[in-house]
């Protein structure tokens, strides 16, 4: 197979372009068309006040607006480039399919408007630890003194990251499902599936489609196609995937690595992939203890990074120094603060049951705080297989009885405060309820296992919420 390190160098001049939706891709797409000499029309369904400032900017700067009707393909159309979040069923992207308009998302147009000598890519999906890998990588990556950034929604934006001034030896770019689904054509240098669980299937339309869009991080990979071990989707879209010559499956385990394998032995990270004869050796990564937070779930995460950087060539050093150097974002599995001897730590960021899950596993006994939109979840399985674990639960929020009626079924013997509250002095008194359930030793976790938006404006503001709740408990015995 040949290389394809060569840059298509497309003629953008006079090229009329339309861009699916303003906002945070859209109008950076629609300034750097129009810069290349395109014929930029943005389309948005919205005709908001905040659309309409943002269209007088663009329109004063060239660039066409057409509000409060993103169906209609503009006349002449020879490229659509679409805000990653527009579902494929979109009566614009079947129009464009009629008319043979090939559309792309903002990775897309990002890997085709990168210059020949740009940094390879090392690419991470997943339903959840995403960005918490790519930090990770990036950290990593810049202890073994490579220039680089971590690149996606996080950080520095993928436009920039090809375009800007900044050059750079390689990239840790996080890419969603969405995003993969409108990147045909990208090949990263290595890239990684973390794990797949039910997500967002009302937009890929199904489990096998959702899949199949993770899966493409896969495609033309040159030298590491990174799989989880314990999540056996993941290795069979390695298998699918039409890869580079010399291109090998790596897989990373919290178990004892096989060959081809990262894993853990005796609380130490081990690759047994990277290494001369893989049969017999194995060379020692960093410690379980470097991890931060050393929970299991981010273990896993700490082993892909590992996993993308050694394909890169990094020594083992620069893993340890790299995760030693790490801290995780806020509101993930953020230790807040310990009153009376009970640990508090804010989750806020598990939106779904599978991150719920994780962070249940990490704890025991817990005291935990759950509940929201649930966006269509089930909470059955994620009550039988953390049932064992609670102390008690507090519920919150619009869909908390499907969490009720989980824990009557699987875990009637666990106390459940129920608050039938919404307010913003809602998750003061979920603190005290769980401060009042809790024992010395246990951890009170807020893993929601839901989105935040029916109670507060994001998971931040949650998490927010929970903190300063646990803080004023701290302070006066009273949250
Ligand atoms: P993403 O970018 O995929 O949303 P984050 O790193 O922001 O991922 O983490 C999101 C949530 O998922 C956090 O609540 C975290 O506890 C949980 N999580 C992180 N890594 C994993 C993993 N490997 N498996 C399951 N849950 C995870």
């Amino acid at each position: 197979m040949g290389s394809r390190k060569v840059t298509e160098q497309l003629d953008w001049n006079g090229k009329k372009v339309t861009v699916a939706g303003l906002g945070i891709s859209g109008i950076p797409a629609a300034r750097v068309l129009h810069g290349l000499g395109a014929v930029v029309t943005v389309v948005n369904d919205g005709d908001d006040e905040r659309s309409r400032a943002q269209a007088a900017e663009l329109e004063a700067e060239g660039i066409t607006v057409r509000l409060g009707d993103g169906a209609t393909l503009p006349a002449g159309t020879e490229l659509i480039v679409t805000t990653p979040g527009w579902r494929p069923d979109k009566p614009l992207f079947t129009a464009a399919a009629e008319a043979g308009v090939e559309i792309w998302g903002d990775v897309e147009l990002a890997w085709r408007l990168r210059g020949p000598d740009a940094a390879p890519w090392l690419a991470v999906t997943g339903t959840n630890g995403k960005t918490t890998t790519v930090r990770m990588l990036a950290s990593i990556l810049e202890a073994a003194g490579l220039r680089t950034a971590a690149v996606g929604n996080i950080g520095v934006s993928l436009l920039d990251a090809v375009l800007g001034e900044e050059r750079y030896d390689v990239l840790a770019v996080e890419l969603s499902s969405y995003q993969l689904h409108w990147a045909p054509s990208v090949r990263a240098h290595s890239a990684a599936v973390l794990n797949l669980a039910p997500d967002h299937l009302d937009w890929h339309g199904s489990m096998e489609a959702y899949a199949a869009d993770k899966g493409r991080i896969y495609e033309g990979n040159q030298v590491a196609c990174v799989y989880n071990v314990a999540d056996q989707v993941t290795e069979d879209l390695v298998r699918e995937a039409d890869v580079e010559e010399g291109c090998r499956a790596i897989g990373f385990t919290l178990g004892t690595p096989g060959p081809s394998q990262l894993g853990v032995v005796e609380g130490i990270l081990v690759d047994r992939a990277f290494v001369e004869n893989r049969q017999k050796n194995a060379q020692e990564l960093a410690e379980v203890s470097d991890v931060q937070p050393p929970a299991p779930h981010n273990i896993a995460n700490a082993l892909a990074a590992a996993a993308l950087a050694r394909a890169f060539g990094v020594e083992a050093k620069a893993v340890r120094d790299g995760l030693k150097a790490f801290r995780p974002d806020p509101h993930r599995i953020e230790l807040v603060e310990e009153v009376q001897g009970v640990t508090y730590v804010d989750d806020s960021k598990a939106t779904n049951t599978h991150a719920a899950e994780a962070s249940l596993a990490a704890y025991d006994p817990i005291v935990w705080i759950a509940g929201g939109l649930a966006k269509g979840a089930t909470f059955d399985e994620l009550v039988q297989r953390s049932a064992k674990r609670l102390r008690g639960a507090v519920l919150i929020g619009a869909d908390r009885a499907l969490i009720r009626e989980a824990l009557a079924r699987h875990a009637p013997e666990v106390p459940v405060v129920d608050l039938d509250r919404t307010d913003t002095g809602a998750m003061s008194e979920a603190v005290r309820e769980a401060a009042r359930l809790a024992a010395p030793g246990d951890t009170v976790l807020l893993a929601p296992a839901c989105a935040s938006m029916d109670m507060f404006t994001n998971y931040n503001k949650r998490g927010e919420a929970f903190a300063d709740a646990v803080r004023a408990l701290a302070a006066t015995g009273d949250a």
